[in-house]
């Protein structure tokens, strides 16, 4: 016996040895030493008002139904022109699919003489739509939602951070480094969208076919889809550089319940109601399993370096400590969502009237897709669930998760060192998207594809993005607008 607890004794040093070992080559909080740009040179002043004439052109996304406001479109490509002239003369501009805008830079390396030298392009994503302002909640907001008010330091308005914000930082980087004589060595593209907010399949899905027809393909993209956020994870008080690799998918699946009809005062044991309501309660009852793989190891690694040792212990031993982790994280419906595919029942219907029993009864059930599922799968799960052949299950639209974009190629290295260079002391960590974007369209014409707007988000913000009070700050602009044209002399600047 007391052998035995020696042995168990031994194994326990052994095991906290390990795990002190594995902490401490984490490392503590980092200490980099960083030069951070100036970005004081980009007038805020005068971004913001640029971006308030942006807001006040109504590029609304309505419905697929309905038509776009060519008006507000063509305004809004007018626009673009008269405010940025040094970067309208160097770029070509083509309009694709009525509305969408396609710049190119051509670069000076990416002629036919450069050959196999030549660098692939980089493409810039952004969208020109907005979604609508909710009907009734019009006065709600501190400016008038289509303002483009400058207030508080912030330009308010529908768009202000989703996503004219990025189209005017991008401009604005584009118009200094033109009129400072900056020729890019490969193509860059600005590939601007006119109704990513519903799906893009009239904007970037036709800016595909015609960048394919051109036999282009990129080496990455960038878009948006994450950023900088602070004080959203808990216990961490730098900013977090979340930098999306990739974006999870999505299916709608209906549910179809039948039963016998009949009068209510003679039931079968089952009416198509309960039927149905055991169906939901078999996906809802039986959740995706939480896993910490991939990207979701690598950011509790980062965020590990900024935390006491005690928890830095438990960051770095995920090997044993996973499911205490895996608990705390669930408790938080944003991280939850990180570390699985989710499932929502969002619509159910059936029945009549009080007293006839129903001869069908439906709902609707929306999943997200994290990147080890995928949508037929996702449907096979719900029928294996759900056990019974008086239910059909069915897709009622959806898409696959996007493919995973590497998170140590020249893209990723390229946007850390351009955050690193202009935030200074932040936590850099990979991320998964869980919403759609416009990128998910690129993954067919580039290497990769990255998702971050080099704003910093706090809590309000993200209620803000598509809701009441968008706004964004003129610092956030201003820094963003220096941003990009760090990362655009970094990966397009001359040879040395
Ligand atoms: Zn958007």
């Amino acid at each position: 016996m007391k052998k035995f607890l020696i042995v168990v004794a031994g194994g326990l040093t052994a095991l906290v040895l390990v795990m002190v070992a594995r902490t401490a080559m984490m490392g503590g909080g980092s200490e980099t030493a960083v030069t951070r740009a100036s970005f004081a040179v980009y007038d805020g002043d005068a971004i913001a008002a640029r971006l308030g004439a942006a807001i006040r052109l109504q590029t609304v996304s309505k419905s697929l139904e309905a038509t776009p406001d060519a008006q507000a479109f063509a305004g809004i490509a007018q626009f673009l022109s008269e405010a940025y002239p040094a970067a309208h003369a160097v770029m070509e501009r083509e309009v694709v699919g009525d509305y969408s805008l396609v710049y190119k830079w051509p670069g000076t390396d990416s002629g036919a003489d450069s050959g196999a030298n030549a660098q692939k392009p980089i493409g810039f994503i952004a969208h020109l739509d907005v979604v609508p302002v909710e009907t009734g909640t019009e006065d709600e907001w501190t400016r008038p939602p289509f303002s483009g008010a400058v207030y508080d330091g912030s330009v308010w308005g529908r768009g202000a951070l989703d996503n004219k914000g990025q189209v005017i930082a991008l401009m604005e980087a584009a118009e200094r480094l033109a009129g400072e004589g900056f020729a890019p060595a490969r193509d860059i593209y600005f590939l601007f969208g006119h109704d990513e907010e519903l799906g893009g399949g009239n904007g970037a899905g036709k800016i595909i076919s015609h960048l394919k027809d051109r036999g282009v393909s990129l080496a990455w993209t960038i878009d948006e889809g994450s950023g900088l956020a602070q004080g959203i994870v808990p216990g961490i008080e730098k900013p977090v550089a979340l930098i999306s690799t990739a974006e999870k998918g999505s299916v709608t699946l209906r549910f179809t319940a039948r039963g016998q009809g009949g009068h209510s005062s003679t039931p079968a044991p089952d009416t198509a109601v309960s039927i149905l309501a055991r169906a939901v309660l078999a996906v809802t009852d039986n959740p995706y399993p939480l896993k910490l793989d991939g990207n979701v190891v690598a950011f509790l690694h980062a965020l590990a370096g900024e935390m006491p040792f005690s928890r830095r212990l438990i960051m770095a031993n995920l090997w044993l400590t996973g499911p205490l982790v895996k608990n705390q994280l669930k408790a938080d419906a944003l991280t939850a969502a990180s570390l699985h595919t989710t499932t929502a029942p969002t619509i159910i219907r059936g029945g009549e009237k009080s007293n006839i029993l129903p001869q069908q009864a439906v709902a609707i059930v929306n999943y997200r897709i994290h990147p080890r599922d995928n949508v037929e799968a996702v449907r096979e799960r719900a029928v294996r669930l759900i056990d019974d052949d008086r239910v059909t299950v069915e897709i009622a639209g959806g898409r696959e998760p996007s493919p995973q974009s590497s998170a140590s190629g020249e893209g990723y290295r390229a946007i850390a060192a351009t955050t690193m260079a202009i935030f200074g002391d932040v936590v850099l960590a990979p991320a998964l998207t869980l919403q759609g974007t416009d990128s998910r369209h690129y993954a067919d014409i580039a290497d990769d594809n990255y998702r971050f707007t080099p704003f910093v988000y706090t809590p309000d913000d993200l209620q803000r993005i598509h809701g009441t009070d968008e706004r964004v700050k003129i610092e956030n602009l201003s820094r963003a607008a220096a941003w990009y044209e760090a990362l655009m002399r970094r990966v397009a600047g001359a040879a040395p």
